[in-house]
C-alpha cells in the first residue's frame, strides 16, 4: 500500500507527516555529516546539538521553567511506575488517585517498593469518571500524590490540573502531553511515553523540578537515579539516540502550528466533533466516559452488541481508518485523535459512523 491511511492508534500513533517526511530527507546524512542518526555517536557535537533541540523544542512549547531538568529515558512509562516510588518512596506514604487501567498499575508497581494509600478511585464505576476539582484531598504529610491526567484506555481526562498544596505532584501525561498548555509549576515530576504525542516508542520524557534530585534515594543502580540521570544528562547509558531527533522535529512542527495553545484549539474541535457523533446516534453509539470527564485524546464508545463492534473495526479498516479496536482489557471502540491526528480523518470516522449506524440500525 502506497496510499497512507488515517490510524487511529492508541500508541505507538499517528505523527505529523511533514515529520516523517523530514526524517526521511536526513536519514541518509544527519546535519551533512555523511552519516544517519542511527550511526553517529552519542558522544558527537552533533548529537548533543540533538538532543539539546529536542530539550529545548520542549521547553519552550510547554514553558518549563529553569529550575526544572527535562530527561529522556527508556523503559517507557511502565518504568516510571517503579522508579518513582524507588527514587522517593523510602519514608512515608504515597497517595495515589485512580481513574483508569494506566494508575491502577502504577498504583501495584510503587506497591511493590513502598507503602501507597489510594485516596480516590473510580474503579467500582467502571473507570469513565475523574474527582470534581477539590474533591480529592491529599494528606500535608504525603510523600507525593500520584494521578495521570488522561487514561488512554478508558478515555477518561481531568479537565484541570490537580493541586495539593505542599506536596508535590507527580503525573503520567503520557497520552496528553503537549496537547495543550500547561502551569509547569504544579508538578514536581511530571512522565510521558513519547508514543503518542512526542515523537516513536523507545524514549519517555521527563519533567523534574531540580529540588526533587535533591531527596533521591541513595544506593539506586545510577540508570534508575533521578540524579545520575540529570548529572549525565540523561546519558548515564547510551540513549535512544533516533527517538531523542524525532521529538526534536515534532517539537518544530508543533511550533510551526502555533505552539499548544493553537494545538488545544484544534485537539477540542476534533473531539467536540466526535462526541457529537456519538451524542447524536439515539443510543446507537454510547459513550463511555462521563461527559465530564471525557478526554479530548481517546474517544473511547461502545455499539449495541460485541458483534456489531467486530463488524464496524473490519469495515472500518476497509475504508482506511485503523487502530479504532478498544484496549483488549476493555473491548469497545476507541478512536486517539493526538497531535497529529488530522480533523480529515475525524471527518471520515464521522461519516462512517453515520452510514454503518443507518445500515446495521
Ligand atoms: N501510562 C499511560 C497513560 C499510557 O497510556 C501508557 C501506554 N499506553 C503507559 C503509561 C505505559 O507506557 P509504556 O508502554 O511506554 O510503558
Amino acid at each position: 500500500m502506497s496510499e497512507r491511511i488515517f490510524n487511529f492508534s492508541s500508541g505507538p500513533a499517528a505523527m505529523p507527516l511533514p515529520v516523517l517526511e523530514r526524517a526521511q530527507r536526513e536519514i541518509l546524512s544527519i546535519y551533512d555529516s555523511g552519516m544517519s542518526v542511527m550511526e553517529i555517536s552519542h558522544r558527537s557535537k552533533i548529537f548533543e546539538s540533538i538532543l539539546t533541540k529536542a530539550e529545548l523544542g520542549i521547553r519552550e512549547l510547554l514553558g518549563v521553567p529553569l529550575d526544572y531538568r527535562i530527561l529522556f529515558l527508556q523503559g517507557g512509562a511502565s518504568l516510571q511506575f517503579s522508579m518513582i516510588p524507588m527514587n522517593f518512596l523510602t519514608n512515608g506514604i504515597a497517595e495515589y488517585v485512580i481513574t483508569g487501567s494506566w494508575g491502577k498499575k502504577a498504583l501495584a508497581e510503587a506497591a511493590m517498593v513502598g507503602r501507597v494509600n489510594t485516596i480516590f478511585s473510580s474503579e467500582k464505576s467502571g473507570f469513565c469518571s475523574v474527582p470534581v476539582a477539590g474533591e480529592v484531598l491529599v494528606s500535608a504529610d504525603a510523600t507525593y500524590v500520584h494521578y495521570t491526567s488522561n487514561e488512554t484506555i478508558d478515555g477518561v481526562q481531568f479537565g484541570y490540573e490537580l493541586r495539593a498544596g505542599t506536596v508535590p505532584v507527580v503525573c503520567d501525561m503520557s497520552s496528553d502531553i503537549l496537547s495543550k498548555p500547561l502551569e509547569i509549576e504544579n508538578y514536581a515530576l511530571i512522565y510521558a511515553g513519547a508514543q503518542k504525542n512526542i515523537g516513536p516508542s523507545g524514549a519517555t520524557v521527563v519533567i523534574i523540578r531540580d529540588e526533587m534530585l535533591e531527596r533521591v534515594a541513595s544506593g539506586l543502580p545510577s540508570v534508575l537515579d533521578y540524579r545520575a540521570l540529570a548529572l549525565n544528562n540523561s546519558m548515564v547509558n547510551t540513549p535512544n539516540t533516533w527517538a531523542i531527533y524525532m521529538i526534536g522535529l515534532v517539537c518544530d512542527w508543533l511550533g510551526e502550528q502555533g505552539g499548544l495553545a493553537a494545538m488545544e484549539i484544534r485537539n477540542n474541535e476534533k473531539a467536540a466533533v466526535l462526541y457529537e457523533a456519538i451524542d447524536s446516534s439515539d443510543g446507537y453509539y454510547v459513550g463511555h466516559a462521563e461527559t465530564s470527564a471525557r478526554s479530548v485524546m481517546n474517544v473511547t464508545f461502545r455499539l449495541p452488541t460485541e458483534e456489531l463492534e467486530d463488524k464496524f473495526c473490519s469495515e472500518a479498516t476497509s475504508n482506511g481508518l485503523d487502530g479504532l479496536r478498544g484496549h483488549r482489557s476493555v473491548g469497545g471502540i476507541r478512536a486517539s485523535i493526538y497531535n497529529a491526528f488530522p480533523r480529515a480523518g475525524v471527518d471520515a470516522l464521522v461519516d462512517f459512523m453515520k452510514d454503518f449506524a443507518l445500515r446495521n440500525g
